[in-house]
This record gives C-alpha cells, structure tokens and sequence, in this order.
C-alpha cells in the first residue's frame, strides 16, 4: 500500500450568469449580443471601431423590426432589448459580466489576443468563451489565464433563429463550467449538444467539407454554381444550395475551417478547393462583401460562374 492520500477539491460552484459581454459585432457577434437582450440580459457588445459597433446596432435594428412586423415581437419588447445592448471598443467595460464571448474573424492569433486583454479586466469568476467554428477549444483556453473556465459556445448563424448551441468542454474545461454554460441556454432557449474538442465539432466537420466539395464540383466542370445549388435543393431537400450558404457563412470562415480540418486531421480529404482560396483572396467573401460565389450588387443576386 503507497502511503499517498488523495481527496477530492472541493468543486467549483455554478455561476449564473447575469451580465454578458460579446467581442465581435461581425454577423455572429451582433446575432448573439441580440439574442441575450431579448432574453432580458445585459450585454456589452465589442469591436475594433466605433464604425464597426454602428453597423453592428443598424443590423440588430433591422432584424428586430422585422421581428416587429411579423408579429414575433411586440415594439415595447424590441426598445425593452435593444436598450439592454451597450457597446465598446474598451474591454474595461466587460467588467461586470460573468460571461464574455469572442466572435472575432476565425484567427487563433486574434483570439488569443482577445483573450489576453479582456483578461485584465475581467473577474477570476467571469467564464471565458470563444464562438469558434473550428479551433481547438483545448488550445485557447490553454494560452489563457483561467483555462479551466473557458468553453466553447458555438452558434449557429443567424444566432436569433437557429435553436442550437454547439458546446466544447477542452481538456482543462472545469465541470462547474460546463453546467453554468448548460443552464444559460436553457435560459435563452436554446438546445444544447455537446461535441468532443476535435477540429471543426459536429456540424463544420460535416458542412464545411461539404460545401468544398461543391466548390471543387464546380471547379471541374461538374454544374455551374445555379446547376449545384438546384441540384441540393430540389434532390437533397437542403433549403439552401451549398454556394448560397458558403456565401451566407462567408468565404474566408470556410476556407479557415478546412484549413484547420486539414492541418490538425492531415487527410487530404480535406485539401481546401484552390477556387475556394482564389475567391477569399479577391476578397469576394460572400454577402457580407456584396459579392462571392453570387454577386449580390446586381438584383436579383447573379452568379459569378
Ligand atoms: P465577421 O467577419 O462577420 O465579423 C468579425 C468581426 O470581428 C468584425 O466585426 C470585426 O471588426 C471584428 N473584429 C476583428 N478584430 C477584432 C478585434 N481585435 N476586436 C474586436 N473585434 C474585432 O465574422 P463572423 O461570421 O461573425 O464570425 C465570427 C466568429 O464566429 C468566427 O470565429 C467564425 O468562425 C464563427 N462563426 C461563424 C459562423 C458563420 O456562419 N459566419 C457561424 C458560427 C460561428
């Protein structure tokens, strides 16, 4: 018999969360910042620039006007949200929340950056998440200075519609963590699966390479870009065609997540299509440029192929 005892820590106790902080007023920053006030949550919402936030707000605006307009929303509960929304470009103002999540542009560098500054300013209780769509949940929460209250919350787009939330223990992801992340989406009525930290989750494991193969379709001369998104919507049933959804993620997070598919699994499966990394290095990101595999300057949207 070894001599060693051992007892358990005591554990951790599951924060509720009241106050929450976004960085990243893009497309999943502005949908998740907009989801949490319409569940009667603070939220401070952050990016690089003043111009950012504005246009971040102006599309907060838009869909919940249309919210109004359809009947799901009444005027009073739209003002009663929007006026939950406070933005920053100064991460002092995440000082009260017991929850920030980052939902910059899919670059480990930048996340980890992000991190380290919000750090500073934030409680040792405020749980730290990332949005990411492919990155090693282990890995970031590893480069910061609480790893095992960091989690990943993954999104789907646009946040205020889809009912899942896609969450990713990383190895050094505390239970207490967990259940305080489970028992807030119940709260904002969302459906929690939880996925195993490996690159790209559940659902980008199975979409992104679906998109790229679409993308090499076309590149070999299979359809054109109208011929392959009719082909997935009136044969597979898929609402949208696989270049009106690449568009609609945007181009250079799905050329990023076969980049991490491809560099973590090392599968040649999962080369990313050169046409995909052509199409992000003219900048023709998708709707959120005006223009990728459809050109949406022109009405109705055209296809660039
Ligand atoms: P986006 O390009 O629409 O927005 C990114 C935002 O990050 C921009 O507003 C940009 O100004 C901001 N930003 C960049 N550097 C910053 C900094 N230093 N500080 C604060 N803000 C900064 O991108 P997105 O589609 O919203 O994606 C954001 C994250 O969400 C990515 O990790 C992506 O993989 C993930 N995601 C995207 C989708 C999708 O369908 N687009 C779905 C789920 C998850």
């Amino acid at each position: 018999m070894s001599g060693l005892t051992f007892t358990a820590a005591a554990p951790e106790p599951i924060t509720r969360i009241e106050n929450v902080g976004v960085v990243g007023a893009g497309q999943m920053g502005r949908g998740i910042a907009q989801v949490f006030a319409s569940s009667g949550f603070p939220v401070v919402m952050a990016d690089v620039s003043e111009a950012a936030l504005a246009n971040g707000l102006k599309m907060v605006d838009r869909d919940m006007q249309r919210r109004v307009d359809r009947g799901q929303m009444t005027a009073e509960d739209r003002d009663e949200a929007r006026a939950r929304i406070s933005t920053t470009i100064d991460h002092a103002a995440f000082a009260d929340c017991d929850l920030v999540i980052e939902a910059v542009s899919e670059n480990e560098g930048l996340k980890n950056a992000i991190f380290k500054s919000v750090s500073a300013h934030v409680k040792p209780s405020t749980i730290l998440a990332s949005n990411t769509s492919s990155i090693s949940v282990t890995r970031l929460a590893a480069a910061t200075d609480r790893p095992e209250r960091f989690i990943g919350i993954h999104f789907m787009n646009p946040a205020p519609v889809m009912k899942l939330v896609e969450v990713t223990r990383g190895l050094p992801t505390d239970e207490a963590t967990y259940q305080s992340v489970a028992a807030l989406a119940e709260r904002i009525g969302k459906r929690l699966v939880a996925s195993a930290d490996t690159p790209a989750f559940i659902v980008n494991r199975i979409l992104i390479p679906m998109i790229n193969e679409a993308v090499y379709a076309l590149y070999e001369g299979v359809g054109d870009i109208l011929a392959i998104d009719s082909a997935m919507k009136l044969g597979a049933n898929h609402p949208m065609g696989p270049f009106e959804l690449a568009d609609y993620i945007g181009l250079d997070t799905c050329l990023a997540v076969m980049r991490v598919l491809h560099d973590e699994l090392g599968d040649s499966k999962y080369r990313p299509c050169p046409l995909l990394a052509k199409y992000v290095d003219a900048n023709w990101l998708g709707k959120k440029t005006g223009r990728g595999f459809y050109d949406y300057t022109a009405s109705p949207a055209r296809p660039t192929r």
